[in-house]
């Protein structure tokens, strides 16, 4: 086996964590290589490539405007084109998103233009339409994953939040469809007020089910989560119980498990391994060794139905458009992803943090609650190393 891990311009992602991950011996070593050469490389694009959807969600800020907006949607020249220059900059992962991709109908011409280009295509989906055919369609345009979104254990949580009846078992009806042709899919839950009481039984579901991964995301109240942000996230004590819990599952290694917009996991990750002694590395914990907290504008982006690119979709702070500039010239040019990518540039108590190189806080519930992209992370209950020390001189 060679332990040359070339440059990550020369391999996807996925592939490049399968060399780690299968080098016993140098693993450590090479995780560190890893970080040290993927620190600002374009990892993951989600992008919105349609307004349009199937279904009306709660927690949606599409609600009865999806229609209209569509209208605004790329075109598959303009998809293209995109293609185009996402290629120049690197070989991501690219997510077709929505909206629900599905609705859009040159999906699988997209899709195979993005894997003749070289990209790694996966499509997040609410998995309501996928019968037989549409599965077979999505295995031959050459996408490798697919994400659905469950917002419950149950029919019973998942149908009331999604508003439409049935919607639970139509997305597990697509899902084992996807598996019967050996796609690799993913479950994908956010997690709020409304199912968190759900969420032992949920990774049950998804280890029983044998799906590749299990990604939770913690609601962020803005973009997708403003509607329902104020009466539905877990206030920061309950969050703290939720990712440790995560952890805990994490070590039982029964399938991939991410928690996602949970920037602070990372930080737990460090302090519960340092509590039992254990060394992280991919072998101990596999990609999550590997990577960071918030990814926004460092390693990741989001491109808007229109074309608008911001770092993430729930930061609604433009970076660029690329209809009017290329997207390199965003991805490398930015003054919006240049900040994110200092984490010098924090402020507050994420910028006094030991741990703020690996977890950075949610950059986007930091805007939401204090309107500045750089502040503190509100939903995080550490206190700094330095922040204790100062408490301590007042009280003796
Ligand atoms: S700012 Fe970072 S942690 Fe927050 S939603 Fe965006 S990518 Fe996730
Ligand atoms: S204070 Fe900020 S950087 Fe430190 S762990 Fe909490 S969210 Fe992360």
């Amino acid at each position: 086996m060679t332990h040359n891990l070339g440059h990550p311009k020369d391999a996807t992602i996925k592939e490049m964590f399968h060399k780690i991950k299968d080098d016993k011996k140098h693993g450590s070593h090479h995780a560190a290589h890893f970080m040290k050469n993927v620190k600002n490389q374009l990892r993951l694009i989600f992008w919105e490539t349609t307004a349009g959807c199937n279904l009306e969600c709660v927690h949606c800020r599409r609600l009865d405007v999806s229609k209209e907006l569509m209208r605004d949607d790329l075109t598959t020249e303009q998809s293209f084109q995109l293609i185009d220059n996402i290629a120049s900059v690197g070989k991501p992962i690219l997510v077709l998103s929505g909206g629900e991709p599905l609705f859009r109908p040159d999906i699988f011409d997209i899709a195979k233009y993005g894997v003749k280009k070289g990209l790694t295509l996966a499509l997040a989906t609410n998995g309501t339409s996928i019968d037989e055919a549409i599965a077979q369609k999505i295995v031959d345009s050459g996408i490798q994953r697919v994400s659905i979104s469950f917002d419950g254990a149950t029919s019973k949580t998942h149908d009331e939040f999604r508003k439409l009846p049935g919607s639970f078992d139509m997305a597990l009806r697509g899902l084992k469809h996807l598996q019967k042709l050996g796609m690799s899919v993913q479950i994908n839950s956010t997690i709020a007020k409304h199912n968190v009481h759900e969420i032992k039984q949920l990774y049950k579901n998804a280890v029983e089910l044998g799906v590749h991964a299990l990604h939770i995301f913690m609601l962020v109240p803005v973009g997708c989560g403003v509607e329902i942000a104020d009466d539905q996230m877990l206030p920061p004590e309950q969050y703290e119980e939720v990712l440790n819990w995560f952890y805990d599952v994490s070590l039982e290694k029964k399938i991939e498990t991410k928690a996602t917009c949970a920037p602070h996991y990372f930080r737990i990750m460090r302090q519960r391994a340092k509590e039992d002694g254990i060394k992280i590395t991919p072998k101990t914990h596999g990609m999550a060794a590997m990577t960071k907290g918030c990814l926004a504008g460092s390693s990741i982006c989001f491109v808007s139905h229109k074309g608008e690119v911001f770092p993430c979709g729930y930061l609604p702070v433009e970076a660029g458009h690329i209809l009017k500039q290329s997207f390199k010239d965003v991805w490398d040019n930015s003054e919006v992803f240049k900040n994110l990518r200092d984490p010098d540039l924090l402020l507050g108590k994420c910028g006094i943090c030991e741990y703020k190189k690996v977890c950075e806080g949610c950059r986007a519930r930091a805007y939401f609650e204090k309107g500045n992209y750089l502040e503190e992370e509100p939903y995080c209950i550490y206190e700094p190393i330095q922040t204790q020390k100062e408490k301590e001189e007042v009280t003796t």
